[in-house]
């Protein structure tokens, strides 16, 4: 067992390179344990080749065992715009065909964000959501489902699944009242009086699972897979349909008639898969990619094909020759599928024209691709490219299987501190416009701009996702270092830090804390020279240059939340980190500090807690062992199942010192790392101590 707790649990006063030596111990360990390939990552620096303003030309094709390098029709203007001619056509049925028992849409930064917006079909805000005001209003009613807020983990829970204009849909994954094993639920919440419905609910632990939810057509429809039998197959598969019965006050369950359709998947042993809703972590009912595809695609271990609502089959030639290609979205003429690139190491987006059954590529290698969503036609995408490494662009197209042509929407660039994905988090195509987060002065909010209008500038939607607050108090400046073999070029070494620097107008010592936060900073690259990273010689170069993603080792800092504690008297800022250094995963690493704004001098808990050390740590061990206890065997995260054990190790572990305990207005978290009490799956274990328990009165 590797023991990591020492790097990442740095105090701040000394973590520097004095960890150096741990890292690289933990680097060759894991660079010689089982070789995995990092999906996100691209192992060579590759940028596509910007003929055309940076639009990416498609690069390569491939039509079953034959090339065939004559595909586009997009070097004739006359075709192209033919061809636009007939996307603007396109446009308009579609917009024709969209009713407003497509219900509305979700602004929701994530399915479990406390503050969500409505919008309705024509892009207007139509409501402002705070979960601790549903949470409030829907109270103990619906307690044997309802979740939305799950005090253990101290989480938003319950996943937002739709708005139809009137009820709110929540999916989620607990043990609900005595049960003994995890069930799904589906429930609606009507925001007129906060009354929760159930809609749904698996047996616990049958292995049934939701596919797919999805608001369509004045129904909530749902579908699910049902258990696996001994050789893996599906035993059976439903969509249901529910709406609301005004009379009855309840909702009713129907069928929606796809039932030819799951019988042939199944018999077939295909997986069907659906489309992306106008999100791409959101996915269309079966009843709603019949409507627009008129099939489903139906695949299993590389072989596909179309099934239709009668349960007829039609197979597919192979979509990509090399490779394990994975199927994004479809519609009725085209195939997205991203595919590994052994030769770049990137995973790589296609478009397989069914009538030609064959496929083409839309990206050329780069450090990483994201779909977005589908509208008319149209698929959009991102792809992400970083000259200096810590700031990386993510730029944004359409593109169009009718002309093969991509169109670059705009590029987003970095923002050191704001703690998002720059031009692609919250991407959704709602009612023609898109919709995606940014960041201005302080805070991330919604933008939009309507999709068919390329030059329309993407203006505020007034929904704000959450204030930032070190642009609150303060800014963030960032730095970043790399290196290279020098027998070889591949670079084998990339750091990136930020440090918060806090405005004059909240200390008259601002520029201590500030120093402080820089000294960290820099301590963060102090030796980042190539003499004291370069190997001896040349001899690991051959496997430099075969896995360079296994052999870079990246350490980002990034500054966190920033809070002012006892009336703005103390300030915390928080920092999160990751490591990784080859392997199938990183290590986390998280950080913060307590300053008393009078002076500027960081404090600890010795300076807060009146009481003796000896007793301060007979609190956090007694904290920790409740904590372990609140557990049951088969749920907790502790490697542990002995709780003395437990309240022992918490005790060696306390001091006044720690670093690893967190401040905010309420008390105290105190955290174990990854691997100090449980597992890496478990993630940090926290422990919550209140300020009343450890008799502290900021
Ligand atoms: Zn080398």
């Amino acid at each position: 067992m590797i023991s990591c707790r020492f790097f990442w649990a740095g105090s701040g006063y000394d973590t520097g390179r004095k960890d150096l030596p741990m890292k690289k111990r933990l680097i060759a360990t894991l660079l010689t344990a089982v070789m995995v390939l990092s999906l996100a990552g691209c192992g060579k620096e590759e940028v596509p080749a910007a003929p055309d303003a940076g639009t990416p030309e498609t690069v390569e094709e491939q039509a079953g065992e034959t090339q065939d390098a004559n595909g586009s029709s997009g070097d004739s203007k006359a075709v192209l715009d033919m061809l636009r001619g007939a996307g603007a056509g396109e446009i308009e049925t579609d917009a024709d065909t969209a009713s407003a028992d497509d219900g509305e849409y979700l602004l929701s930064k994530n399915p479990n964000a406390r503050i969500f917006y409505t919008v309705d079909s024509a892009g207007n805000v139509t409501g402002t959501y705070d979960r601790d005001e549903i949470i409030a209003a829907v109270g103990d009613r619906g307690s044997d489902y309802v979740r939305l807020y799950d005090k253990q983990s101290d989480w938003y829970s319950d996943d937002l699944i739709a708005y139809d204009g009137r009820f709110l849909y929540f999916k989620s994954y607990q043990k609900y009242g005595n049960d003994t094993d995890y069930s799904y639920v589906v429930y609606a919440v009507d925001t007129i009086d906060y009354e929760p419905y159930l809609l749904w609910k698996s047996e616990p632990g049958d292995g049934s699972y939701i596919d797919v939810a999805e608001y369509y057509k004045g129904a909530l429809h749902v579908s699910v897979n049902c258990s696996r039998n001994a050789e893996g197959h599906l035993s059976d598969r439903f969509e249901n349909c529910y709406t609301f019965d005004e009379a009855g006050q309840k909702f009713v369950e129907t069928g929606s008639g796809l039932e030819d359709l799951f019988a042939a998947a199944i018999a077939r042993d295909y997986n069907v898969q659906g489309r992306i809703a106008y999100y791409a972590d959101g996915r269309q009912c079966y009843s709603h990619a019949l409507d627009e595809v008129g099939w489903i695609l139906a695949m299993n271990e590389g072989e596909y094909g179309r099934l239709t609502a009668d349960g007829q089959f039609t197979p597919i030639k192979p979509l990509w020759s090399d490779g394990y290609p994975y199927v994004v979205t479809y519609d009725d003429d085209y195939i997205y599928f991203t595919c590994w690139d052994t030769d770049s190491s990137c995973n790589i987006l296609y478009c397989y024209d069914v009538g030609r059954e064959r496929a083409r590529a839309l990206t050329i290698p780069a450090e990483e691709v994201t779909v977005l969503g589908y509208l008319d036609g149209k698929l959009y995408y991102s792809i992400r490219t970083m000259e200096e490494y810590g700031y990386p662009v993510n730029t944004v197209y359409s593109y169009s299987g009718g002309s093969n042509r991509s169109e670059q929407l705009y590029a987003a660039d970095s923002v050191p501190g704001a703690q998002f994905t720059p031009g692609i988090e919250g991407f959704r195509i709602i009612g023609g416009r898109i919709y995606y987060i940014t960041f201005d002065t302080d805070r991330l909010e919604w933008v939009s701009a309507d999709a068919h209008t390329p030059d329309e500038a993407y203006k505020s939607t007034g929904c704000v996702v959450e204030e930032v607050n070190a642009f609150k108090y303060g800014t963030v400046e960032s730095s970043s270092e790399e290196s290279a073999c020098p027998y070889c070029g591949t670079t084998l070494f990339r750091y990136y830090s930020e440090n918060f620097v806090l405005d004059d107008e909240y200390s008259a010592n601002a520029s201590v804390i500030n120093d402080f936060l820089r000294q960290r900073r820099d301590e963060f690259f102090g030796g980042m020279e190539n003499s004291d990273y370069a190997p001896a010689d040349d001899s690991d170069c051959e496997y430099h240059l075969e896995y360079p993603t296994q052999n870079c080792i990246t350490d980002d800092m990034m500054v966190g939340d920033v809070e002012m504690l006892a009336g703005g008297k103390l300030m915390t800022v928080s920092m999160n980190g990751y490591w990784y250094g080859g392997g199938a995963h990183g290590y986390p690493n998280r950080e913060q500090y307590l300053f008393d704004l009078k002076t500027g001098e960081r404090i600890t808990i010795g300076d807060l807690y009146k009481g003796t050390e000896e007793e301060y740590k007979r609190i956090v061990a007694e904290a920790t062992k409740e904590d372990f206890l609140s557990y049951t065997y088969d749920n907790s995260p502790y490697f542990s199942n002995d709780s003395n054990e437990v309240y022992n190790q918490a005790y060696g572990e306390a001091s006044f010192d720690s670093p690893n305990i967190e401040y905010d207005g309420e008390g105290v978290t105190i955290i174990y790392p990854p691997y100090d009490m449980g597992s890496y799956a478990a993630g940090y274990i926290e422990v919550r101590i209140p300020y009343d328990r450890l008799n502290i009165n900021l």
